[in-house]
């Protein structure tokens, strides 16, 4: 497929149930910085490690759609959930590699996921197809990542945006603010009170009551 822009592509997955502001402010924070043209965010098919989701894969995908009218960068992608089966992020970046062949993909994660990262299937090969940036995440630290973890950084850290326009296989810890929210706290706040909590868009808190969700 040829593309009309040059400058790298976000990607963003999660289980997003539901999609809030510790996932959407500090991707936008950084979309001027490390010139991103979009930001895919990409609902998983239900994680095989995880108990379901409490909204549907339908329900999950609307609120994706209804955070990217917040910003004209943000994309909602459904390619996961059309799989009909989960997939591993391997598989995820090899085919928006295929999709955008002449651009440098860059894979957002929590610091909650990237200190997991040695565990996560051909995990080196997905230094391959792309960047990541890691997003600092209250009560995970770098100082607790395992030796190899350690010295992948000592390798592979940089904190030069320009680093990160070609190629792949180097990590950014962003220094953008962090948000002390999970979607499990913000689904215990959505049932204790019949407000907008902070951290969610309105219009998403608006289907989600729409749709009786989190009750
Ligand atoms: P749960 O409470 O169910 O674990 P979650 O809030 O962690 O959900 P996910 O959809 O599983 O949300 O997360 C998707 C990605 O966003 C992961 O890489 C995760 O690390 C990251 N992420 C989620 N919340 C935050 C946050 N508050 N700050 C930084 N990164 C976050």
């Amino acid at each position: 497929m040829n593309h009309s822009f040059e400058g790298p592509v976000a990607l963003l997955g999660g289980t997003f149930d539901p999609i809030h502001y510790g996932h959407i402010k500090p991707a936008l924070t950084l979309a001027d910085t490390l010139g991103w043209q979009q930001i895919r965010l990409q609902p998983c098919f239900s994680p095989p490690h995880r108990k379901p989701p409490e909204a549907s894969d339908q329900q999950r995908l609307q609120m994706v759609r209804l955070a990217a009218e917040l910003d004209c960068r943000l994309v909602a992608d459904d390619w996961e959930l059309r799989q009909g089966q989960p997939t591993r992020t391997v598989h995820t970046l090899s085919h928006l590699q295929a999709e955008y062949p002449r651009q440098s993909l860059h894979f957002i994660m929590g610091m909650d996921s990237f200190l997991s990262l040695t565990s996560w299937l051909n995990w080196q090969q997905l230094l391959t197809l792309a960047h990541l940036v890691v997003l600092p995440r209250p009560g995970y630290e770098l100082n607790n990542a395992s030796a190899t973890l350690q010295q992948l950084l000592v390798n592979a850290e940089t904190d030069k945006p320009a680093e990160l326009q070609s190629g792949s296989g180097r990590i950014y810890i962003a220094q953008t603010p962090a948000f002390n929210i999970s979607a499990t706290e913000l689904r215990q706040q959505l049932k204790d009170n019949p407000d907008c909590p902070e951290l969610l868009p309105l219009n998403i808190f608006q289907y989600i009551r729409q749709q009786g969700l989190y009750q």
